[in-house]
């Protein structure tokens, strides 16, 4: 649902990559030796598939191996499309073995780490935290599944921090909109509300969560909340909207530049004022940092928050 953002600097995940191809070869001088012939194995498989440095928007790495591991995601939804192999074949056998030690490896917190991301952009609803350097309550999704893609199994835009219910969910099925797709218009997904009856003042049953996709994006986007059972999860999310409602009562536009106005240093600006308001990030940047933050923001929205999001 929620975008996540390309990393600036992606060689530490080929100084990662790298540790684990040499392990086993512990002598530090033989370190590029060993690194230098693995990659070639892997650079010459990938070459007879067709894969060059040519389907790459940017070239980061020394080796196509290297490009194809930290590939973006319009990158890797190409060559996924055009390329065929043989997933018994020794490469992607061997990069599979490879992502099997990423926990052991401490890899994945260390991608959660790097990607800024504390809560599942899939559902939105659960923190993905690290509990110390060993522990983590994130795990990693492969948006192309392992099992039918190996080759594409250490691509770093291919895996996806989530949280265990929506990994638990997905299991090998296909979503249509990567979190990593900065092609798609995540706005063409509404979350809204609809009103049972009129007294969701003192009833939050009263009060319902609903989706409005719009055009083909939107539905792209519904067909993967639906996929994910996340309409499902959302329905008891009625308690937290009928609080929304009910302190948008209480802050109403006037009230907000009133109070903007009366504490001039307090407030960073008047988003921050309406977070603390509201209890939750609302601009677009912001979406993975707290719970809920899609559907408040929407709610808002709707609701003509007089500010600019
Ligand atoms: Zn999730």
């Amino acid at each position: 649902m929620n975008k996540v953002h390309r990393l600036n600097d992606v060689q530490w995940y080929i100084r990662e990559i790298k540790k684990i191809l040499v392990n086993g070869h512990v002598l530090p001088k033989n370190v590029n030796k060993y690194y230098n012939r693995d990659v070639q194995y892997i650079n010459d498989y990938l070459c007879n598939l067709g894969i060059s440095l040519n389907n790459f928007s940017n070239v980061r790495g020394d080796s196509v191996f290297e490009n194809f591991i930290i590939a973006e995601y319009s990158d890797l939804k190409q060559i996924i499309k055009n390329v065929t192999y043989n997933k018994n074949d020794t490469i992607p056998q061997k990069i599979l073995k490879i992502y099997n030690k990423f926990s052991a490896k401490n890899i994945n917190n260390l991608i959660v780490d790097k990607m800024g991301v504390k809560v599942c952009p899939y559902c939105n609803e659960n923190y993905i935290l690290n509990r110390g350097s060993k522990r983590t309550s994130v795990q990693l999704d492969h948006f192309y599944n392992k099992s039918q893609n190996p080759l594409f199994a250490i691509c770093l835009y291919n895996l996806i921090p989530v949280c265990a219910a929506c990994n638990h969910i997905k299991h090998t099925n296909q979503l249509n909109i990567s979190p990593f797709d900065e092609d798609i218009d995540r706005e063409s997904l509404k979350i809204s509300y609809n009103f049972i009856n009129s007294s969701y003042l003192e009833d939050k049953n009263s009060v319902e969560v609903i989706f409005k996709p719009e055009g083909n994006s939107g539905k792209q986007i519904y067909d993967d909340i639906k996929r994910l059972n996340i309409h499902e999860s959302y329905k008891f999310h009625n308690d937290y909207l009928q609080e929304i409602l009910k302190k948008r009562i209480i802050y109403t536009n006037s009230q907000i530049i009133e109070l903007y106005d009366s504490f001039p240093r307090l407030f960073k600006n008047k988003e921050e004022l309406i977070r603390i308001a509201f209890g939750n990030y609302i601009e677009l940047d912001d979406l993975n940092k707290r719970p809920l933050s899609k559907l408040t923001r929407d709610i808002l929205k709707e609701l003509e928050i007089d500010i600019k999001i």
